[in-house]
């Protein structure tokens, strides 16, 4: 496969780093009179370094890593118009032969020979590269720049150029086609490294600028702008990477990859770049900081995407036009090979109901299977009946089974309950538990927040006392999602209330409902389900149910959220269906529903099919990160911050797009994709409260990042 190992990549970004940086130091060097001989002198250092010679061996992995550098300095040094130009003359070798050696040196340009206007660093240019659509790129010798001041700084140029075109080749349409893609990636990639330094530079103000007696990073207002920023640039990188993955690999699908990333990335990068300067202030604003000369290079790039768009049309239009869904991705290792067999296994299952609902029980036939197959206990060791399966695996599992509409239940309580018992439950727990477990037999629910306790379940008050062999719990549980249903409690007490640290103080327990002193009153919630508000008085469990140590607790909580990993996974595939079902619907009347291309609605679409894709690939980026013990802190609370939001404005956007019919229930015969938008609607705020709000996962984020806490 093209393109350059690890090391060899690395080894590239450095030196490419090094030899900008001495010729163009900072940012404030696109404000400086000489920045268009610097630009040639970069020219013949490309040339000598082989920058230019990127696109023989089709290292565009290589060009976006150059890309996001050059972005990071703000400098406009043309480097995707020469991958483009070399790619396009391949066919002339002569002329390919003078672009990688810096004699011609080609700058994109639209319009007309008559007038070319808006050229990045025409007066550094020998040449202009015009992409018709008819399927020809020509080189036109330039004959005279006239910089035209405004945002781009060093200023795009209107440019004349000579009467006959010096090189012709006809690359065909489709050619043409992913040199614009390729352009375009490469526009988002520089102003995406744009966007990332001036955020970079508003977290280190952040951490020292002092206000009203704190860092001013203290302030949520101000460490959220920041996870905010880093979060969408986190993401564009992603999915700029899956982009140059499916190129190398030749996947037809990498140009809607590519413009999903340049669909993403040009909101993020102008998006960051604003809050960046919020955070700055005035500190910021003013020409001796990078920030200004930063925030002209990312809005410039992101303007100039709408001076050479694809003709197949925006992503959503690709997806309705073109029958598509969002690209593939891969979970690498032997979880796409489990993929093939786990589809295999529920084809026979598959079910025509429009949806799930939250608290459905499963087909009974499915569940036995999926039982027989070792589905429910697959996370579990082997010496437990398990198969040990990796995280990417059980993702896997979790994604097929929500695309699919098909609960498994008793699913969560093995991954969670079952999990906890063989870490830090008994020989007795195990032989009791386990076994009950693997069957989906043991239903329990989840006994943590409290009237007075949510997000901050280190401060529950609901407290067991020793009292022999036994402990007496006394309190209130809220929430319990199927509570009216369950045999059992997962419950967190307080067992210390004189720790030193509030966590230090929890004990928890696995325990019967059957048994005095527990009640239940039901709550419906807007989505229909019911949770159960529990209350315990002289409720008395025997120690034997205990989980782990005495006030140790917490740690059993803890490490039972790895699983949030997994259900991440589960929250994308169910939107992906959700996006799935949406175009089927779209596309048997396009122009009823979301109008000819360049309508708002398609707009808005294409804008929520690339957040579906950036909160898949942070997903899929956690994951692939548990392994070796990383991106928990930020991959992890990243995705789940995006898929938060994206529910509801996905929902949003579906039952407004479907008019009054979408906001129809499913009870009502013909209602749009059999009423899921209108449930999806109403269930969505639970993707952005339970399980960890979106505000305690940017707390996550902000730390990690490096801002304070108080
Ligand atoms: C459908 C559903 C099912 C549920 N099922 C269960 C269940 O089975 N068992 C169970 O125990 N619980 C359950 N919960 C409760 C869930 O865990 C809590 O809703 C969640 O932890 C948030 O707590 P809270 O609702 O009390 O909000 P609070 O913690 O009171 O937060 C209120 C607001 O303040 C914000 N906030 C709080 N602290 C901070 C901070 N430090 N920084 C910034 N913002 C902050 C929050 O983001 C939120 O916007 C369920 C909730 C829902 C919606």
């Amino acid at each position: 496969m093209p393109g350059l190992s690890d090391a060899e990549m690395r080894e590239f970004t450095e030196s490419v780093r090094g030899s900008l940086r001495r010729v163009w130091p900072t940012a404030r060097m696109a404000g400086e009179q000489g920045a268009f001989p610097v630009l040639e002198e970069i020219w013949r250092l490309a040339a000598a370094q082989g920058w230019t010679a990127l696109a023989a061996d089709r290292s565009l992995d290589a060009v976006m890593a150059a890309a996001a550098e050059l972005g990071q300095l703000a400098c406009p040094f043309p480097l995707l118009d020469i991958y483009v130009a070399a790619e396009l003359f391949k066919s002339l070798p002569a002329v390919a032969d003078a672009i990688t050696a810096g004699e011609i040196r080609p700058v994109i340009a639209s319009g007309a020979p008559s007038g070319f206007r808006f050229v990045e660093a025409a007066p550094a240019a020998t040449h202009v590269l015009a992409l018709s659509d008819t399927g020809t790129a020509r080189l036109w010798p330039i004959s005279g720049t006239t910089p035209t001041g405004g945002l781009a700084m060093p200023a795009w140029s209107d440019v004349s150029v000579a009467c006959t075109a010096v090189a012709e080749a006809d690359a065909g349409a489709e050619a043409i086609e992913e040199a614009r893609t390729l352009y375009r990636l490469g526009l988002a990639a520089r102003a995406i490294g744009a966007a990332a330094r001036a955020v970079e530079l508003s977290i280190d103000h952040a951490r020292n600028r002092v206000a009203f007696g704190k860092p001013i990073g203290a302030y949520q207002a101000v460490s959220h702008r920041a996870v905010d920023g880093a979060t969408d640039i986190t993401a564009t990188r992603l999915l700029i990477d899956e982009a140059v993955t499916a190129y190398a690999r030749g996947a037809g699908t990498w140009t809607l990859a590519a413009e999903l990333a340049v669909e993403f990335g040009a909101k993020a990068a102008a998006d960051a770049q604003f809050g960046a300067h919020h955070t700055l202030a005035a500190t910021g604003y003013f020409e001796e900081h990078d920030a200004p000369w930063l925030f002209r290079r990312a809005n410039a790039d992101v303007t100039q995407l709408g001076n050479v768009t694809p003709a197949a049309g925006s992503v959503i239009d690709r997806l309705i036009e073109e029958d598509l869904s969002l690209p593939a991705l891969e979970l690498g290792g032997d979880a796409e090979e489990f993929r093939a067999e786990v589809r295999e296994f529920i084809r026979p299952f598959r079910t025509d109901d429009p949806f799930l609902h939250l608290n459905a029980e499963a087909n009974e036939q499915f569940n036995a299977a999926a039982i027989a197959q070792g589905y429910l206990t697959m996370s579990w060791p082997a010496e437990f009946g398990g198969q040990a399966a990796s995280v990417q695996k059980q993702a896997v599992l979790t994604e097929e089974l929500a695309y699919n509409k098909l609960a498994l239940s008793g699913k969560a309580v093995a991954d969670m309950g079952g999990i906890a018992i063989i870490r830090h439950g008994t020989a007795e727990q195990q032989q009791r538990f386990l076994p009950l477990m693997a069957q989906g037999a043991l239903k329990f629910y989840l006994g943590y927040s409290e009237p007075e306790v949510g997000s901050d379940l280190a401060s529950l008050r609901t407290k067991a006392v020793r009292d022999g062999d036994e402990w007496v719990v006394n309190g209130r549980k809220m929430w319990g999602t199927g509570a009216h249903t369950a045999d059992w409690v997962w419950l967190a007490a307080r067992t210390d209330p004189d720790a030193p640290r509030p966590q230090a103080g929890i004990t928890l327990f696995l325990t019967r409902l059957n048994r005095p002193g527990w009640e239940a009153s039901q709550h419906t919630a807007l989505s229909g389900e019911v949770s159960c508000s529990t209350f315990f008085d002289d409720f008395r469990v025997p120690d034997t149910d205990r989980v782990g140590e005495v006030n140790g607790g917490w740690k059993v909580i803890t490490e039972a959220l790895t699983q949030e990993r997994v259900n991440m996974a589960g929250s994308s595939a169910v939107m992906l269906r959700q996006l799935d079902d949406l175009l089927a619907l779209v596309r048997k009347d396009a122009a009823g529903t979301v109008g000819a291309r360049g309508s708002a609605e398609r707009a808005r679409l294409s804008r929520i099919a690339a957040r579906l894709q950036a909160s898949r690939v942070l997903a899929n980026a956690s994951l692939r990160a548990y392994e070796s013990g990383a991106g928990s802190r930020l991959e992890a609370p990243m995705g789940k911050i995006v898929a938060g939001h994206l529910m509801e404005d996905f929902s949003r956007a579906a039952v407004q797009i479907l008019g009054p019919a979408g906001a129809l229930g499913e009870q009502v015969p013909g209602v749009p994709g059999g009423g899921v938008f209108e449930y999806g609607l109403r269930l969505s705020i639970m993707y952005v409260v339970a399980g960890g709000t979106v505000d305690i996962q940017r707390n996550l984020v902000a730390r990690a990042l490096g801002l304070p806490a108080r």
